[in-house]
């Protein structure tokens, strides 16, 4: 193991809590390591307009929210790497993480892993991905000029990538298990008013169907009523149910709900001293932005005092 010396916090993600973490820590003056993972910037770095986020009366896209958060925490001293982590092992004095097979070592950490998209489960999903089967309208969407896609849920994800692929499909059908929207109503407005979007409702998606090539052709739909069944052709499926908590490293080691978000007692606070928790890897009712920032502030200061505590005692 290398001789690397001891960080005063680690941040673990860089999406909107992590990202918020990183500026209070950095203008602290502890700076902060963020490690920010394969996929930095969270979930906001693949949305569009942000409506909801204070202080931005027009809005502002998700990506360049998360590019001037970054430039903040930067400005005050955070540090950046791209290293994933992997391991997660608490020990009395301090906190071991894993990532990309080197041991880091760190007298406090904030975990803002957030949450990953969650995929339907039907037989080679893993293999379409790529091939007319996404879970991101920013990503993916401008490949499919003037054909017909779907997007499967009902939240404000499902509502949001619906109305961005107007841009560019012929027509977007949105298909939801129920026969009515979770999304906000102003979203869900914005949507059931939208011609070229065409909800489709009380339905499933039974499996997916290729051409010869292995592409996305159509999806096998399933009327949950009458289970009537029906082909629908599409160019590309976009699916919007939901995200998952990226808690893998710490399964057994921090307290966690049956869906497996983690669970924090006075907002932030882990089981194990100086391991904080903020954002979405811990939030299974708000998943806003502007919460996971709220949650990223509280984590930064606790660890800050908890820091202090401590050099207090040595
Ligand atoms: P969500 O609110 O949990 O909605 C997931 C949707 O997918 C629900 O309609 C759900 O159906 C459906 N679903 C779940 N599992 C399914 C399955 N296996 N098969 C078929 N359908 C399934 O998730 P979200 O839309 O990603 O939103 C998450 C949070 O982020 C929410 O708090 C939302 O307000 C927020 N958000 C906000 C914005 C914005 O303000 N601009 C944008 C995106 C997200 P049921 O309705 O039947 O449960």
């Amino acid at each position: 193991m290398l001789d690397l010396p001891m960080e005063n916090v680690i941040v673990i993600g860089s999406g909107c809590a992590g990202l918020t973490a990183a500026i209070y820590a950095a203008r602290a003056k502890l700076t902060p390591l963020v490690l920010e993972g394969r996929q930095p910037g969270g979930q906001l770095s693949t949305t569009t307009l942000v409506e909801n986020f204070p202080g931005f009366p027009e809005g502002i896209e998700g990506p360049q929210l998360i590019m001037n958060m970054h430039e903040q925490a930067e400005k005050f001293g955070a540090r950046f790497s791209y290293a994933e982590v992997t391991e997660f092992d608490p020990q009395n004095s301090h906190i071991r993480v894993k990532a990309d097979d080197e041991w880091l070592e760190t007298k406090a950490l904030i975990i803002a892993s957030g949450a990953s998209a969650r995929w339907l489960g039907l037989d080679y999903e893993e293999k379409l991905v790529g091939h007319g089967l996404t879970s991101c309208a920013t990503c993916d969407g401008a490949f499919y000029k003037n054909v017909p896609v779907c997007v499967i849920g009902g939240g404000d994800s499902a509502a949001e990538e619906s109305l961005f692929l107007t841009r560019f499909a012929s027509k977007v059908y949105l298909i939801h298990r129920r026969d009515k929207l979770r999304a906000s109503k102003i979203m869900a407005d914005r949507v059931l008013a939208h011609p070229k979007i065409e909800p489709i409702w009380n339905t499933v998606v039974k499996k997916y169907v290729t051409d010869d090539k292995g592409e996305m052709r159509a999806v096998l739909l399933r009327d949950i009523k009458t289970n009537a069944e029906r082909e629908l052709e599409v160019a590309c499926v976009f699916v919007a149910i939901g995200h998952d908590p990226n808690t893998k490293p710490y399964k057994g080691k921090l307290d966690a709900d049956a869906d497996g978000y983690l669970i924090a007692k006075n907002v932030v606070e882990s089981k194990h001293p100086g391991v904080f928790i903020a954002g979405d890897v811990a939030d299974r009712v708000f998943k806003q932005a502007v919460t996971a920032a709220g949650a990223g502030c509280a984590a930064a200061m606790e660890a800050e005092k908890y820091l202090s505590h401590l050099d207090s005692k040595n």
